[in-house]
């Protein structure tokens, strides 16, 4: 027995919202995930706020929740399309094309060809195979090329297999120039959850340096793409997006001292990660020997119910048991039977002592990248099911 259970909720909500989220799901099954749209507005209107100078592209993966999309439609945002599927969703939520993006450099030619066919003229890129798929397909389109980023200081890194080396860009350009396309600009990531906001200085001087080269060379670029990196509120401490919006402004100037370029953000977890609750029952609570120093905690969902982040235990979710008292150290693990399926083995969590097994937890901050990763019938669990909070 330890010192009494502490979860510092009010960091993350108002009780009262809490306790509205909780009275919602009381008659619902878990494991269910509640969305409260009022938090996707706000989040919207503080990036707005803060970086006034950024185009919002909304990354539809974080979460595409017809909800979601809709109030972001209203509220006046650009979309990071990825698939024609996205594509699909977004005309049938009546988003027009000019407010989209087409941002993954991994696409088939005859999708290109879908895109430009509904009106898309914006294409991400970083190969020369795919600069010719999009000539081909996509004849006069802008695009924007995507630089290779380490993805330091990111919880969830996005490097590797996004971007191509800053010296190749510059020659993809010139590419891109003679196929008739026209290069519009410059874009990176910089990992997801990014804790370092320096990453965003190190990224943008190497933009400056393309800038300026291709302007030495005839093509005048107009773009910079920042991308997505900004945080959501998880266990793990991050600045507030007023640091950021503050240094990133000033990496700008300083690297763009005569004209500050179009900028663009493409901002997934931090829209929406705040904006999830999810509500799980406690499926067993146990020792795997007599004198066992941790009690294993086995919820309804786990890594397949759309929990696939705590791989790693990169993404450490905050979790609220509502008992008080003194509390046990636990492992936390899914309810499949699937031996990876443990959500926290060495970060440390704890729970209230007198938890029961058949009472509910809630795990927090679950609005970005859950439910869209849920698995279909593994072990026959169906797939997580989200409700919007009236
Ligand atoms: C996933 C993704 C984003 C969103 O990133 P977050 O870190 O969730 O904000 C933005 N842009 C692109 C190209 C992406 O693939």
């Amino acid at each position: 027995m330890k010192e009494e259970y502490q979860f510092p909720l009010e960091e993350y909500m108002p009780r009262e919202r809490f306790e509205r989220i909780k009275r919602f799901a009381q008659d619902k099954e878990t494991p269910c995930l509640i969305l409260d749209l009022d938090v996707v507005r706000s989040k919207y209107e503080e990036l707005r706020k803060n970086l006034p100078y950024g185009k919002i592209f909304y990354a539809v993966k974080a979460n595409p929740n017809d909800a979601v999309v809709s109030l972001l439609r209203d509220l006046g945002s650009s979309f990071d399309v990825a698939t024609r599927y996205e594509l699909d969703q977004l005309l049938r939520l009546g988003v027009t094309t000019d407010r989209m993006s087409f941002g993954n450099t991994i696409k088939k030619e005859r999708d290109i060809a879908y895109f430009y066919d509904k009106g898309v003229r914006l294409f991400a890129t970083d190969s020369f195979e795919d600069v010719d798929k999009i000539a081909r397909a996509a004849p006069k389109s802008r695009v924007f090329f995507r630089i290779l980023t380490e993805g330091l200081g990111a919880d969830w890194p996005l490097s590797r297999k996004f971007g191509c080396h800053p010296e190749m860009t510059k020659n993809l350009i010139l590419h891109a120039r003679d196929r008739g396309l026209d290069p519009y600009g410059i874009s990176f990531h910089v990992g997801s959850q990014q804790r370092d906001i320096g990453q965003w200085s190190t990224a943008l001087s190497t933009v400056s340096n393309i800038f300026n080269w291709a302007e030495d060379h005839g093509v005048k670029l107009k773009m910079i793409n920042m991308g997505g990196g900004f945080p959501a509120d998880y266990t793990d401490p991050t600045n507030p997006i007023e640091h950021y919006a503050g240094d990133i402004l000033s990496y700008l100037k300083n690297n763009f001292t005569e004209e500050m370029p179009e900028i663009i953000i493409e901002p997934g977890r931090s829209m929406t990660g705040n904006c999830g609750v999810l509500v799980t029952e406690i499926v067993n609570i146990a020792k795997k020997s007599t004198h066992d120093l941790y009690h294993w905690v086995f919820l309804d969902i786990g890594k397949f119910g759309g929990l696939i982040e705590t791989l790693d235990e990169a993404i450490k979710y905050p979790i609220y048991f509502e008992k008080s008292g003194p509390t046990l150290d636990i492992i936390l693990a899914g309810p499949t039977c699937d031996s990876m399926d443990i959500l926290y083995e060495k970060t440390p969590y704890d729970m209230p002592a007198g938890t029961k097994i058949g009472e509910r937890a809630y795990i927090l901050t679950t609005g970005a990248y859950t439910q869209s990763y849920s698995s279909i019938y593994f072990n026959g669990f169906p797939p997580l099911n989200a409700y919007v909070l009236e």
